[in-house]
């Protein structure tokens, strides 16, 4: 029998809800395909502020260590919002990314035909959007230096960031693109601002040299501003896009927004050996405890795992498929309802989803 050691961190708020049933559809799995996931919870975030006085513990940093991959819920919430920032919840998340050197964020944005009418889009625009965003998470304007405001003589100040990247922080990322884009329609859109940032320059540069390894895989390039404006023209065609962490943030947010609904939405962050697995959405303290979470960003969260981190495509597969059967059953939570449908809880739609595998 296989068998995979996953460390769970439900974190803060809708955390333990969501990844509660997420959980149930990973033993689900593995009782069905004859895989052992041997599972091992820990604290992080408020959650381990509360317990221990700081948002990541050494033990819990073993652990992950350890493991074969990590499942997170959500971290942060109004109680620890009067923290400093380098102690507060969210600092866990940062520390994990470093410790693990996750340098590739995972987004996918798809549109579930039956949802379309939550996005903000016309349905005739979004139908058969299926875009996964690949940011670089590591580099970049955020981690650049030298940065800071300084004051200058005449009182005034001055701000700056950094935008680097090396040939070989490009290289790693492209190739993750590539290789995502194997499994996928095998087109590459890669985003700069080549036309007057030398930094993104050197990023085509290397890209076009990583692509001579991928002939099977199909490269474009388009400028930022123009790829902002072409996820809500014709998104459509894109399948996968890569691109800077500063430009990535942005657009993954919007390529998000395309769907309309952030319950929906996992992601990956891959790089070292150890992947990390969580929704995009943060940690909902507003219906925190009241069974109303969508779990479904965390449950697909789980099938990411499985098909990037073990290479179990069809248990990935049977995930993604018995979501979209209840949806089309009309199951919905109470963030994607519409008239007519059948409104259930958390628990209930992990259920659902738990009877369609
Ligand atoms: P949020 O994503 O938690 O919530 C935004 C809105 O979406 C809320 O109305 C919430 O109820 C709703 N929502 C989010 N997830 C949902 C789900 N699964 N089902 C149904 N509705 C859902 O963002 P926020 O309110 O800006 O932040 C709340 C806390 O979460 C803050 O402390 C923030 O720092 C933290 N946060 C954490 C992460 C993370 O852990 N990765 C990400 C973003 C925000």
């Amino acid at each position: 029998m296989k068998g995979y050691k996953i460390a769970v961190l439900p974190g803060d708020g809708i955390g333990p809800e969501i990844v509660g049933e997420a959980v149930k559809v990973l033993k689900t799995v593995g009782k069905k395909h004859n895989i052992k996931f041997d599972l091992h919870e820990a604290l992080v975030g408020g959650a381990s502020i509360d317990k221990y006085g700081i948002s990541l513990t050494d033990d819990t940093l073993k652990l992950v260590k350890q493991s074969d991959a990590v499942l997170l819920g959500a971290v942060g919430g109004p109680k620890w919002e009067g923290l400093d920032y380098s102690i507060r919840p969210e600092r866990a998340l940062l520390a994990l990314r470093k410790e693990l050197g996750l340098f590739a964020n995972l987004r996918p944005a798809k549109i579930y035909p039956v949802l379309a009418d939550a996005s903000t889009l016309k349905k005739e625009v979004i139908d058969g959007v299926d875009i996964m965003v690949i940011r670089e998470l590591t580099g970049g304007l955020y981690f650049g230096t030298p940065k800071g405001v300084t004051k200058l003589p005449d009182g005034t100040e001055r701000g700056v960031n950094t935008m680097i990247y090396t040939t070989p922080e490009i290289e790693r990322i492209a190739k993750i693109a590539f290789d995502v884009a194997r499994k996928r329609r095998k087109k590459v859109t890669s985003v700069d601002k080549a036309n007057v940032l030398e930094t993104t320059e050197l990023w085509r540069k290397v890209v076009i040299k990583v692509h001579k390894e991928y002939q099977d895989v199909e490269l474009n390039h388009m400028y930022v501003d123009n790829c902002a404006m072409q996820l809500i023209r014709n998104p459509k065609q894109f399948d996968v896009i890569v691109t800077e962490n500063t430009f990535g943030d942005i657009l993954s947010d919007e390529a998000a927004m395309l769907t309309g609904s952030i319950g929906m939405l996992p992601s990956a962050s891959l790089g070292g050996k150890v992947g990390l697995y969580e929704p995009i959405h943060g940690s909902a303290p507003d219906i925190a405890g009241t069974d109303k979470a969508n779990p479904i960003a965390t449950i697909l969260s789980v099938a990411m795992m499985l098909r990037f981190s073990f290479n179990l495509t069809n248990e990935a597969d049977a995930i993604e498929k018995a979501v979209e059967s209840v949806l089309n059953k009309g199951y919905r939570t109470a963030d994607i309802n519409q008239h007519g449908m059948k409104l259930v809880g958390c628990k209930g739609m992990g259920e659902a989803i738990i009877s369609e595998i």
